[in-house]
C-alpha cells in the first residue's frame, strides 16, 4: 500500500504485549509501569497480520513489550509465514531460557534483534532493574550460531559512553551487527533525556577513520566503518536526523492501534474494525493514506506499548 506521499508501506511493526519482566530506565521503571491493559488477543492478532499481509506488507516486526512473555509467541510466528510472510524478526531483551532458545532456532524468524545496553553486571542492573547480564550474554552466544542476531545499545551517556569501545570489541568478537540507538523522548525517557542524551556525532567524533557506508537493509540503521576496529556498526539516530523520506513503516500497539509514526498521538482503532475484513482493509488504508511527511519530536506513549 502506499501513503498520499507515494511511499510504499510494506513494514509492520507489531507490539503484541505491554508486559515486561524488565524496568528499563528509559522505557518502563517501577513508577511508570501500568498494569498490562487491553492487550490483543491471539485471534485479534491474527486478524491484523492477514490484513496487513493483504495490504502488501512483505516485512513484520514483532515487539512488545517483552514478546516472548506470551505463551502463544511461537504460533503467532508461524501463523505470519503460513501465510506467506517471509521476512519475520523480533526484538527481544534476551532474557530467555533454553527451550525459548531451541524454539527460536526452529522458528521462521529471519532475526532477532538483542537489546543489551552494557557489558558490566551492575551497571546493566541499573537499567533494567534485573541482574540479567550472564543470561542475556548466554542467550547472544547460543543464537548467533544459528541465526541472523543484531544487538541493540541505546546510548545513555551514565552508563555506556564510556563503553563505545568495548561494546564494539564485543560485537565483533562474535561476528554480530551492534546499532547505537539515540534515547528518544518517549514517555518516561522524557525525564532523563536532557542529561542522558548522546547523539550518534558524539560517538563518531571518537573514531578518526570512519566512513559512513551504503548498506542495502531495509531500516532507518545507517551504517559506518571504523578503520581502528576494522568493522562496521551501525547507528539509529531518531533524534538527530530523520528518515520520514524514505519510510516504510507503520506500527501497532499492543492495545490494538495503528500508528503512522511513532511520534503520533492519534491512531486508528483496529479493534473496532476486526470483525469486518473488508471495511478492516479500507479503514486501514485511509488512514495510511494520511501518513505525515515529517516526525515530530515528542511523545507520552509508553515505549512498552508502542514497541519501539
Ligand atoms: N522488550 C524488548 C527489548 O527490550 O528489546 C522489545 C521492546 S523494546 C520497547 C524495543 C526497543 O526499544 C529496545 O531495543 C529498547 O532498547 C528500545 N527503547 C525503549 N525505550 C527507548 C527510548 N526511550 N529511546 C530509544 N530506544 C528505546
Ligand atoms: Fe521491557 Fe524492552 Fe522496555 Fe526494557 S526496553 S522495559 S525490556 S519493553
Amino acid at each position: 500500500m502506499f501513503d498520499g506521499f507515494s511511499r510504499k508501506i510494506d513494514y509492520l511493526r507489531l507490539s503484541v504485549t505491554d508486559k515486561c519482566n524488565f524496568f528499563c530506565m528509559y522505557c518502563r521503571t517501577k513508577d511508570f509501569c501500568s498494569e498490562s491493559s487491553g492487550q490483543l488477543s491471539r485471534d485479534e492478532i491474527f486478524r491484523i497480520i492477514s490484513a496487513f499481509k493483504k495490504l502488501g506488507i512483505q516485512k513484520l516486526r514483532i515487539t512488545g513489550g517483552e514478546p516472548f512473555l506470551r505463551d502463544d509467541i511461537f504460533e503467532i510466528i508461524e501463523f505470519a509465514n503460513k501465510i506467506g510472510i517471509e521476512n519475520i524478526n523480533i526484538t527481544t531483551n534476551g532474557w530467555l531460557d533454553s527451550e525459548k532458545i531451541r524454539k527460536i532456532i526452529k522458528s521462521p524468524l529471519k532475526s532477532i534483534n538483542i537489546s543489551l545496553d552494557t557489558l558490566d553486571r551492575e551497571k546493566y542492573k541499573l537499567v533494567t532493574g534485573i541482574d540479567g547480564l550472564d543470561k542475556v550474554l548466554k542467550t547472544v552466544e547460543e543464537l548467533k550460531k544459528h541465526k541472523n542476531v543484531k544487538i541493540n545499545t541505546v546510548l545513555i551517556r551514565s552508563v555506556n559512553l564510556d563503553e563505545i569501545e568495548d561494546l564494539i570489541s564485543f560485537a565483533k568478537k562474535n561476528n554480530i551487527i551492534i546499532r547505537f540507538i539515540e534515547l528518544m523522548p518517549i514517555g518516561v525517557a522524557n525525564q532523563i533525556f536532557k542529561d542522558e542524551f548522546v547523539s550518534k556525532d558524539d560517538v563518531i567524533k571518537r573514531f578518526e577513520g570512519i566512513k559512513e557506508i551504503d548498506i542495502v537493509e531495509v531500516s532507518a540503521a545507517k551504517y559506518y566503518y571504523i578503520e581502528d576496529f576494522d568493522y562496521m556498526v551501525g547507528f539509529i539516530s531518531s533524534v538527530s536526523d530523520h528518515f520520514c523520506k524514505t519510510c516504510n513503516k507503520v506500527r501497532v500497539s499492543s492495545t490494538g492501534v495503528l500508528y503512522n509514526c511513532l511520534f503520533d498521538k492519534s491512531g486508528l482503532k483496529l479493534r473496532d474494525f476486526l470483525h469486518d475484513e473488508v471495511l478492516l482493509l479500507k479503514k486501514i488504508e485511509d488512514f495510511v493514506k494520511k501518513k505525515k511527511l515529517i516526525r515530530s519530536l515528542e511523545s507520552d506513549m509508553p515505549m512498552f506499548r508502542i514497541g519501539g
